[in-house]
């Protein structure tokens, strides 16, 4: 850095404080989305609109734009891709009355609900029209399915426009689930990994897993909005947390105060961030024993606990009570998340489990 000449630096004494927030260039630019322009400073609650399709119905995407008085990153949380997956819906709303625009550096896009139509039907896992897994095909089409319309909208009107991105689940309707932190590393992300990283460690949740990117088909084969941004060359995290179509206040406080220590760690709002926890429990991905049958899954008690290979975790039985398969853990791992409630598909994992890593990553 260079010293700064001794009249310059009594021009900077001299400059009232006021001025230190409103630069003599002039206020900060407006941010625009959806043909829509938000003043530094303010705040504005919008729907992206989703156009109707050729078998089914327009939705909208309801979406809030916190744009700070002051220059920073743009912030992309997106929130109920699952529309059955309560507690990252319900801590947006939290965080409505908590992210000020008069006091940010950056942007913040919060997606409030990203698919409309499956939280306001009650349908986990899917499209209630379609019948596709939202998180499974970006980036959309424009002309496509509801689902891939709304993939398509999230595309280009949000990915594309911020610099950073937090993508929020939970366990679905019929899964138990471990609080874990997904970050994106490996060969197609590596510029990235660094800032993924610290991204992950700001939520303070005990399950940090590292997912490599290194292949085309990893990065594009039912791709997900996260890998969307990996595609897109933006560092994002994963954020799973609750379960079962619960909304435990837990989970949504887990939420809100992981988002916090985020806006810290990015400087995007004053105060010193949180160290990261000592105690993380580090994974280099993950195994996914699947069933190879339909009928009735019921799973050994093995959540959020070591698991041995060979260890059973569960019992496929047919409609009439007979066994069909008995499903064993194929790695010596840990049980991070799976399927807590008893219909299940031929091709189905029924378990994630992580993949111990040494040490941090
Ligand atoms: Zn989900």
């Amino acid at each position: 850095m260079n010293a700064i000449p001794a009249r310059a630096a009594a021009l900077v004494v001299l400059i009232p404080a006021f001025l230190a927030v409103a630069p003599a260039h002039g206020q900060r630019p407006p941010f625009t989305i959806a043909g829509q322009s938000i003043g530094a400073g303010t705040r504005l609650d919008l729907d992206l609109p989703v156009a109707a399709g050729a078998s089914d119905p327009a939705t909208r995407i309801p979406v809030t734009v916190f744009h700070g008085r002051t220059a920073g990153p743009v912030l992309a949380l997106t929130v109920g891709v699952h529309g059955f997956e309560f507690p990252p819906i319900l801590a947006g709303q939290r965080l409505l009355s908590r992210i000020d625009p008069a006091t940010l550096s950056g942007t913040v896009i919060l997606v409030r609900i990203a698919h409309l139509a499956a939280f306001e039907h009650r349908v986990p896992y899917v499209n209630p029209f379609d019948r596709q897994n939202l998180n499974r095909v970006f980036p959309g089409r424009v002309d496509g399915s509801q689902s891939e319309r709304i993939a398509w909208v999230l595309t280009t009107e949000v990915m594309r426009r911020c610099d950073v991105h937090v993508e929020l689940h939970g366990g679905d309707g019929a899964e138990w689930l471990e609080p874990f932190v997904g970050i994106y590393g490996g060969v197609r992300a590596a510029a990235q990994y660094d800032m993924s990283r610290r991204m992950g460690l700001a939520f303070g949740f005990p399950n940090v897993i590292k997912y490599s990117m290194d292949t085309a088909a990893q990065v594009d084969g039912g791709r997900s909005l996260n890998r969307q941004a990996v595609a897109d060359g933006k560092p994002t995290i994963l954020v799973e947390i609750g379960e079962n179509g619960r909304r435990d206040d837990l989970y949504i406080t887990a939420i809100v105060t992981g988002v916090e220590n985020l806006l810290r760690t990015l400087r995007m709002v004053a105060g010193a961030p949180a160290a990261p926890r000592a105690d993380t429990r580090w994974f280099n991905g993950t195994a996914d024993p699947a069933s190879t049958v339909s009928g009735i899954f019921s799973p050994v008690a093995a959540r959020g606990r070591p698991v041995t290979s060979g260890e059973l975790i569960g019992i496929v039985t047919d409609y009439a009570g007979r066994e069909l398969q008995r499903i064993t853990s194929p790695v010596d791992g840990y049980a991070l998340y799976g399927l807590a409630g008893p219909p299940v598909r031929a091709g189905e994992a029924v378990i994630t489990i992580g993949l111990p890593a040494p040490g941090p990553l």
